[in-house]
């Protein structure tokens, strides 16, 4: 019962049955072997790119869907419903794309959008430093400086997604003697295998493993002028809320997984001595019933961003974005618990989806803006105060 799907026209929808269709028939089947290999998951990617979902967020007149935020946010959490780590990245990708629109010149939009839409091209959203926290002021190291008619690129970051998938990774840089960041500023869009590109091995973790968001250290890659995309500091002020827009839908997908496998197990299960399933113990039915209104709190929250953005003032949407990603995130984590809990010993079992489900979903309590700077936020709003979801220096 109910889902991310209203109010969508009949050609949104068709997009959104046809993620559902590949998430359940494709990506729910490998979720469990992209886990424990902690790979990228690349035969998610070929059906996406095949499907024609790739260009989700690449405006029509490029070739792509163009989709708006509901539908967006209603596709990418079937997506994750399958396959957590598939949507997270999938986000990223769309994040490029949503940046690209904002900043890059016409030529690098045909350029760009074009590769994606014709060649499968994939955008990995490379930002975090070590050192570097996104909860205040971002301050970004890594730096550019001119080389002949292009620049050289030099450092390091951490938490890349894509690592091992993306065809281009979107950058963020700090020109070397610029004097604020509004000069220094520089993204760039630099091609997977470029000389200098090292991928560091240390993405070993609990949750979102085929993420693959190993460290990188860029040792004085060259870059092509073509490739800084749009102006210094093009980016600054600019809104950056697909990321967290993305997040919620993500872990939406992940309370959704949880919920549906508590909903089948309970139907089917009973023990020596029961006519019936334990569906109809009334203990039960309370926990579902618990967990059926955790997840609609979450997805009115969602839908309601969805619905919204980009006809909110900037403090509005930093209102309900902090409010949406703090529910889904708590509600993915809360589901894949109280799952475990609901089958007893058997939720342990990595056999059943339940433990993957609970890693995955602590990625999203910590990515930021973190939930706890997530309730900072809504408070201070709540209060009448000035608040900031980021910031850089
Ligand atoms: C699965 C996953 C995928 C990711 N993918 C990407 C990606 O593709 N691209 C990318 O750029 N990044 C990515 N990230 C990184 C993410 O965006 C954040 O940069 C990262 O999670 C920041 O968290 P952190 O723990 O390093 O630091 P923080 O959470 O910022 O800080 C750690 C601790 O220090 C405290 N702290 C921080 N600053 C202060 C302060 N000023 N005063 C007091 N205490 C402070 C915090 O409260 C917290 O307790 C990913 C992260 C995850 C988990």
């Amino acid at each position: 019962m109910g889902s991310l799907d209203t109010q969508l026209s009949p050609e949104n929808q068709k997009w959104v049955d046809l993620a559902e269709k590949l998430s359940r028939e494709k990506f729910a089947p490998r979720a469990k072997m992209i886990d424990e290999e902690a790979r990228f998951p690349t035969e998610n990617y070929e059906d996406l790119a095949e499907s024609g979902l790739l260009t989700l967020s690449v405006p029509k007149e490029f070739g792509g869907i163009g989709a708006d935020s509901l539908t967006y946010v209603t596709i990418l959490s079937k997506i994750s419903k399958g396959c957590a780590s598939t949507g997270l990245t999938f986000n990223m990708h769309s994040a490029v794309v949503d940046f690209m629109l904002q900043i890059a010149s016409p030529e690098q939009q045909e350029h760009y959008f074009r590769a994606v839409v014709e060649d499968g091209a994939i955008f990995s959203s490379i930002t975090s430093e070590p050192g570097s926290s996104f909860r205040d002021q971002l301050a970004i190291r890594t730096s550019i400086k001119k080389d002949g008619d292009g620049y050289r690129l030099d450092g390091r970051k951490h938490f890349c997604s894509l690592s091992t998938g993306a065809t281009h990774y979107f950058t963020w840089s700090y020109l070397d003697g610029a004097r604020n960041i509004q000069e220094g500023l520089l993204n760039v869009m630099v091609p997977a295998g470029r000389e200098g590109i090292e991928i560091i091995d240390d993405w070993d973790t609990v949750g979102m493993r085929g993420t693959v968001s190993n460290s990188m250290h860029f040792h004085n890659v060259r870059v092509e002028p073509g490739e800084v995309i749009g102006e210094p500091g093009g980016i600054l002020g600019k809104d950056m809320s697909i990321w967290s827009l993305g997040y919620t839908a993500v872990y939406i997908g992940i309370a959704e997984a949880a919920y549906e496998f508590c909903i089948d197990y309970v139907k089917k299960t009973k023990f020596r001595g029961m006519e019936k399933s334990i569906a109809h113990s009334e203990r039960i039915q309370a926990q579902i019933g618990e967990m059926a209104m955790l997840i609609e709190n979450a997805r009115r929250a969602t839908e309601k961003l969805g619905m919204l953005r980009g006809n909110l003032s900037k403090m509005e949407l930093t209102f309900i974005l902090n409010q949406a990603k703090y529910l889904a995130t708590e509600a993915a984590k809360e589901l894949a618990e109280r799952g475990i809990r609901l089958c007893g010993g058997q939720g342990l079992l990595r056999s059943f989806p339940l433990e993957r489900h609970l890693r995955d979903a602590m990625a999203g309590l910590v990515m930021p803006p973190a939930n706890d700077r997530c309730l900072e936020t809504v408070g201070k709003i709540a209060l009448g105060l000035e608040a900031k979801t980021l910031d850089f220096k």
